[in-house]
């Protein structure tokens, strides 16, 4: 009898493991970055196609245009796209990185100060809001996911000094937000999804993010044109396994990250 009682409880702890399954659905962040001519003409269609909303940190926008009279296509994209619920994050005005990520010196970050640096993440800021009249804080995403200058780590400056709400940093395949309770807001990671990635690859990473109950945050450029280039039907089909497994995973813009994060594991923590 004793036997029989504790090959039951065996029984009962390894099936336990077995359907052990997270619980509710994992949350997927689509991120893009640099403001590319992709996202507009491909990107933010497929999205619409199936009902997502992605996030776009954008730097400079053009805002004049080839034809005398009309306005610029992309002041036209963005604000049309944030008038969908897609959500436009700051990227800076210009994108500087360290020399040593091979940016020309003549305006690499090396050549700013972090007062200078401030002030153009907040311009950039005001700028965004004259594109699409949202006059909130803003999430940002660092310029080549790097957060020093001359040394200093000038992410807590962002947010102590109002600049921006949240920001998401880099990372690898292995960069998934799997413990709330510790997550840094200000470097929230992301994958850097490099060129050539596959579908199979895109679908591995949203499936560790499950395994682990965790987030899963994509940082994309070009698809399928410019720089770390992923296939625009790659993108498209990582779409629409996404809607094919709407009972597992949830896509969500990066401010509903940030608030997922805080939600599962800094409960308490004010809102900005
Ligand atoms: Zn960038």
């Amino acid at each position: 009898m004793r036997i029989h009682k504790l090959n039951l409880v065996l029984l009962l702890l390894f099936s336990g493991c077995l359907l052990a399954q997270p619980a509710g659905k994992t949350l997927i962040c689509l991120t893009y970055d640099d403001g590319l001519p992709s996202h507009l003409n491909t990107v933010i269609p497929q999205l619409d196609s199936f009902g997502f909303k992605g996030t776009f940190f954008i730097n400079s926008i053009r805002g004049s245009s080839d034809n005398i009279g009309s306005i610029s296509p992309e002041l036209i994209g963005w604000n049309k796209a944030s008038e969908k619920g897609h959500e436009i994050g700051n990227h800076t005005l210009f994108h500087a990185c360290p020399e040593a990520f091979g940016w020309q010196k003549s305006f690499a970050l090396e050549t700013y100060t972090i007062p200078r640096l401030l002030q153009e993440i907040k311009l950039a800021g005001e700028l965004l809001a004259l594109v699409d009249g949202k006059k909130s804080l803003r999430n940002f995403a660092y310029p080549c996911n790097n957060f020093s200058l001359h040394d200093t780590d000038f992410s807590m400056l962002l947010q102590s000094g109002s600049f921006i709400k949240y920001a998401r940093t880099g990372g690898n395949r292995d960069s998934i937000v799997s413990d709330p309770a510790h997550a840094n807001l200000l470097k929230i990671p992301s994958w850097l999804v490099e060129e050539g990635t596959g579908l199979n690859e895109l679908i591995a990473f949203a499936r560790a993010a499950r395994k682990v109950n965790g987030i899963g945050v994509y940082q994309f450029h070009g698809i399928g044109s410019e720089f770390f280039r992923v296939d625009a039907q790659v993108h498209r089909a990582f779409l629409r396994w996404l809607k094919e497994h709407a009972s597992e995973y949830e896509v969500g813009t990066f401010e509903e990250t940030a608030q997922e994060i805080i939600r599962k594991g800094q409960p308490g923590f004010p809102d900005r």
